[in-house]
């Protein structure tokens, strides 16, 4: 139905909050739980989201001033929410249970919205696929053999399995716009800076953005609104006016410049052939195709995968048994107790979160430091002049989403660098601070995902150009 709808038939009253949030937890506990469930849910709050529908049916008909009114939406668990069980998909983070609610949670209560639960993710948004998360192991609702995507593959699932038609993803390197490829939906990664990261438990904090998954494109731009207020808490968060989103969705882009990247090796993907017919589709309604070059965007792995976990080793730091979450239980002495809470199995880290730590910790070490974290630091910087090159012929940039189409359960998690090569045309707007959309693609049998790029803070663009690729169903057959 899309959330536009369902928020039109709430106003007029033609259905209650309460109504909705049953069906969903209805839908949920019927196919969600159990090993052969999607588990898309890490935390469901029946009674709390049951409590606010009631709530919110009890204001008055016809209310405008709740953008969200009475939609379910599910929340990646990496976002910190009041009372509520917050684990980032880590046994370290079991029991904690934040004593405040997110910069983007609190944006939620005040759009009207209704919290249904917390989403399964790779263990501190680690991974490609959410098969790092130390609990269960989400389902593809389009394919149950394959996974989801990650790192915020219970969020996209969550949309996908039509339990919710919003969610919130965060996006390091590709997680919410990777997932969404893969389970058929729509995710954007804002600029950095325009969403607040306050209240997101944080990975790698030069990158880190929150950001919406949705059944569609307007429910993207929905979400986008209600977020987006700026928040002093975060430092980086841009103290500028946000555009209504949704208002300028209602807008035509009149002969779009559209570049298409020369991919090198990587123009056979199986992904190319989506982004081939939606060009042609562009072109054919008055839109320009150009091909541009982004020579540095071979480079955005490496680097992506020495600053991340760079900064993750640092951010990661805090999790030592002392303040927040697992403690060893007899510990010699505080060395003893600081390794044991986080090395220990059960309880602590998990290898993907221990590989990065000593990934960073090495990269960001003397002697090693210019050779590598710098380096990257540098190819960093290439990779943004790449990108405001390219945005001075062309407003928007079209590639795929992932190299390939969702994969099984097992296929890439031996083996860390074919996990890692999933993120090789999403890393590129993380390493830029860019906004970039996936918009579902492609016409086999299994999802695939477009992504366009668009200048910082151009979101209004970036979001009228999805919303003409969804019209026009390019990408499909
Ligand atoms: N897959 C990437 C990684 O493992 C990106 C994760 C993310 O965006 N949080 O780091």
């Amino acid at each position: 139905m899309g959330a536009l709808e369902i928020r039109r038939r709430i106003a007029a009253k033609e259905i209650s909050c309460r109504e909705l949030v049953e069906e969903a937890l209805q839908k949920i506990a019927a196919t969600d739980p159990g090993p052969d469930g999607i588990q898309a849910f890490r935390h469901v709050s029946a009674e709390t989201a049951l409590a606010r529908a009631d709530a919110l049916d009890r204001l008055p008909k016809g209310d405008d001033a709740l953008p969200l009114h009475g939609l379910p939406i599910a929340l990646k668990d990496n976002l910190c929410t009041k009372g509520i069980p917050t684990t980032c998909g880590s046994r370290i983070l079991e029991n904690y249970i934040p004593p405040y609610d997110a910069h983007v949670v609190e944006c939620l209560e005040r759009a009207g919205a209704v919290v249904i639960g917390k989403t399964n993710m790779d263990e501190f948004a680690m991974g490609s696929s959410t098969e790092n998360s130390a609990y269960e192991k989400t389902k593809n609702p389009r394919d149950p053999a394959r996974v989801p995507g990650g790192s915020s593959g219970g969020s996209a699932a969550a949309v996908a399995a039509g339990y919710v038609e919003l969610a919130l993803g965060s996006d390091t390197g590709g997680s919410i716009r990777q997932p969404a490829a893969f389970c058929g939906v729509v995710g954007l990664k804002p600029t950095y800076g325009l969403v607040s990261r306050w209240g997101l438990v944080a990975f790698a904090s030069s990158l880190d953005q929150i950001g919406p998954l949705a059944s569609d494109v307007t429910g993207a731009a929905m979400l986008l609104d209600a977020i987006a207020p700026h928040d002093a808490r975060d430092a980086t968060c841009i103290p500028r006016e946000r555009p209504l989103y949704t208002r300028a969705l209602g807008e035509k882009p009149t002969a779009l410049r559209v570049g298409l990247v020369d991919a090198g090796a990587r123009e056979a993907s199986p992904t190319a052939d989506a982004v081939d017919r939606a060009a042609q589709a562009l072109e054919s309604r008055g839109h320009r195709i150009r091909k541009i070059a982004l020579p540095h965007l071979q480079y955005g792995i490496p680097a992506y995968y020495l600053i991340a976990p760079s900064e993750a080793s640092s951010n990661l730091a805090r999790f030592d048994g002392v303040r927040y979450g697992h403690r060893t239980a007899s510990p010699a002495d505080m060395l003893d107790l600081y390794m044991r809470s986080r090395g220990e199995h059960p309880g602590g880290f998990g290898p993907e979160v221990k590989r990065r730590i000593l990934l960073g910790t090495f990269a960001l070490s003397r002697g090693y430091y210019d050779a590598y974290y710098l380096k990257a630091q540098k190819i960093r910087a290439l990779i943004r002049a790449d990108y405001e090159h390219a945005f001075q012929e062309v407003d928007v940039i079209l590639t795929p989403t992932t190299p390939e189409p969702p994969f099984r359960f097992g296929e890439r998690s031996s083996n860390p660098l074919a996990m890692y090569l999933s993120d090789y045309f999403t890393v590129g707007a993380n390493l830029a601070g860019l906004p970039a959309i996936s918009v579902p693609a492609g016409s086999g049998p299994l999802p695939t995902g477009l992504q366009i790029t668009a200048p910082s803070l151009a979101e209004t663009r970036l979001l009228q150009a999805a919303r003409l690729i969804e019209e026009i169903g390019a990408g499909a057959a």
